[in-house]
């Protein structure tokens, strides 16, 4: 995706184009019904929601209508806990089903009676290889397939076993029910494919009722049609497993039955998407949880501080393509600052302390200082924000020897404080010890208070600072990009694939424990946003208490993604 492509207003989307001629031509009565079809195996990630958004999205512009469906159908991989995470996140992302969450697992038994229809008809039978015979009677692209020896059992016998596969009589493994379709198929998908395998393993939802599961490319286009949905909207890696939708619901005789169209999934540059490899990290301890600030499931930005708004512009505004590409993350975070610079208010917090003495202001002097609340919004008001005579900079804002283009404080240097009045840099003292600048002295000029006559003078640059006596300690988390480089995720990952951990990037979490905030700070709730001056967005951590409250940098202020755009 180049920046022109995030800039069309309304991206073509090819999915509407298909709806809009299947409206006109009345075809499934003009119904227009998606579904958003997770696996409740790991939380939901930005990828997701995307295809949330679409879905949902689709939905709302045809007046018609989507549902949640958790495609629960391999018992091994899913919990309850990830089915509550997802309704929560799509709840979140502000969408909703109405009545209609479904799980699949509601169909084991009408996906059964479908394949006894199969079966009854020829087109379906029990095979007694194992997993790695099938493997090798598969054939590959360039070697045709071999037909199993059991693919002629009679429609008796394949009656007979079928139904001894559903009442437990043969072992885990030891025979599965295949499609009769083609080994010579130039589509791997439809050469016999495997439709049943008997797993004994505790479903989430169903316990032990079956010890048979429907295999995803079987189940799913019947979950389609039961729900009668009309478009079924998914990645592109389906994309050679349609004729095999299209087969199953062909030879169960579906009436009308769903389309398959696919999309390009999302991919994000630095970030890891595939939940195998996120739960890797969570397991692994690179990270701490799902909801991690540093990753991108949906609970990760939640915590992190992105907002709903901000996710559903982003998903709008990448559009839908058919073929892959990596997005620039710096788009995901030119949205987030776009929102919150709305709504965000401004205060001021020093990440990095540096005591800053004002010679000449008296003892015990304390002035309250005018400071907008958001300068992009009015209607937001003024607060007051104590100064005295002892304040906290920013420890980067003072530099000793001062490199061309400093323009902040240095000895003899004059600097505004935000708000507040110009001072000078008179002197510095230096840690015995360390060699650290303990301190800096300055002067202050008392006709140059912000918003008084005489302010006008101007000097270089402006400072945030917070008053020593007044302050609240904090504690700051800065994140970095996970990954140090951007990987090419495939659709279909390896299990063992671990190359991607050499490119984490070691510096991805920053700690600051001695940060200091504006007073009046330290009692937001957990979730509240804020933007520090020249620091950033800034989101309170759920682990804040009023004592240490703890605030997760969401974005520094500096947009290259808008520097991209303008330099195209
Ligand atoms: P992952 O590949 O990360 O494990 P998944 O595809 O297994 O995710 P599902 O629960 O099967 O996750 O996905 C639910 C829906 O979300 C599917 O329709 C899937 O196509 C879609 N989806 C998953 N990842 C992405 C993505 N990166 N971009 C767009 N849609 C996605
Ligand atoms: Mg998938």
């Amino acid at each position: 995706m180049n920046s022109k492509e995030t800039e069309r207003a309304e991206p073509v989307n090819f999915i509407q184009a298909i709806i809009d001629k299947d409206r006109e031509s009345n075809r499934y009565g003009g119904r227009v019904h998606l579904r958003f079809p997770p696996e409740p195996n790991g939380y939901l990630h930005i990828g997701h929601a995307k295809s949330i958004c679409l879905n949902f999205g689709l939905a709302a512009k045809n007046n018609g209508l989507c549902n949640l469906r958790f495609d629960d159908t391999n018992p091994a991989k899913e919990e309850i806990e990830y089915i509550e995470s997802i309704i929560r996140d799509v709840h979140w992302l502000g969408f909703d089903w109405e009545d209609r969450l479904y799980y699949a697992s509601d169909y084991f038994e009408r996906m059964y009676q479908d394949a006894l229809t199969l079966v009854k008809e020829g087109k379906a039978y029990v095979c007694d290889l194992s997993a790695e015979e099938i493997r090798e009677y598969r054939g590959t692209f360039t070697k045709p397939g071999k037909e199993s020896p059991y693919r002629n059992r009679s429609i008796e016998e394949n009656l007979t076993l079928f139904q001894q596969m559903r009442e437990g009589k043969f072992e885990d493994g030891s025979r599965v029910l295949r499609a009769k379709i083609d080994m010579n198929s130039p589509n791997l998908n439809m050469r016999d494919p495997v439709i049943y395998r008997i797993l004994r393993e505790a479903h989430p939802r169903t316990g032990d009722d079956w010890c048979i599961y429907p295999m995803y490319d079987y189940a799913h286009p019947l979950e389609d049609y039961y729900e009668g949905i009309t478009h079924s909207v998914c990645t592109l890696e389906f994309e050679d497993h349609r004729p095999l939708y299209e087969w199953v619901l062909d030879n169960i005789h579906a009436i009308e039955p769903p389309q398959q169209i696919e999309f390009a999934r999302l991919n994000l540059s630095k970030t890891i998407m595939s939940k195998r490899k996120l739960r890797f990290l969570i397991e692994n301890g690179y990270v701490s949880e799902w909801d991690d600030p540093r990753l991108p499931t949906i609970s990760g930005l939640r915590r992190r501080g992105y907002t709903p708004e901000a996710i559903r512009n982003f998903c709008d505004r990448i559009g839908v393509a058919k073929t892959n590409s990596i997005v620039d993350v710096r788009f995901l975070e030119h949205c987030i600052r776009e929102d919150l610079n709305k709504r965000a208010m401004r205060a001021m917090a020093v990440l990095n302390p540096l005591k800053l003495i004002i010679d000449n202001y008296p003892e015990d002097l304390i002035e309250e200082m005018d400071s907008e609340n958001n300068p992009e919004d009015p209607a937001a008001g003024i607060r007051k924000v104590p100064f005295s005579k002892e304040l906290y900079i920013e420890r980067e804002d003072f530099n000793e020897e001062p490199p061309p283009k400093y323009y902040r404080l240095a000895p003899g240097r004059e600097v505004r404080l935000k708000n507040a009045y110009i001072v000078k840099c008179t002197d510095f003292v230096r840690d015995e010890k360390t060699g650290e600048i303990r301190e800096i002295h300055c002067i202050y000029d008392p006709d140059t208070r912000s918003g008084r006559p005489g302010a006008q003078r101007k000097v270089k640059s402006t400072l945030h600072w917070v008053s020593a006596r007044f302050a609240h300690k904090a504690e700051v988390r800065l994140y970095d990009y996970l990954l140090l480089d951007s990987i090419e995720e495939e659709e279909t990952e390896e299990e063992g694939d671990r190359d991607f951990v050499r490119l984490l990037n070691p510096k991805s979490l920053e700690i600051l424990k001695d940060s200091l905030i504006e007073p009046g700070l330290k009692n937001m709730a957990a979730g509240e946003k804020i933007q520090f001056m020249r620091k950033g967005y800034f989101c309170v951590d759920p682990d804040s208490t009023p004592d240490n409250p703890v605030f997760n940098r969401i974005v520094s202020l500096k947009d290259s993604w808008e520097k991209i755009q303008k330099k195209n």
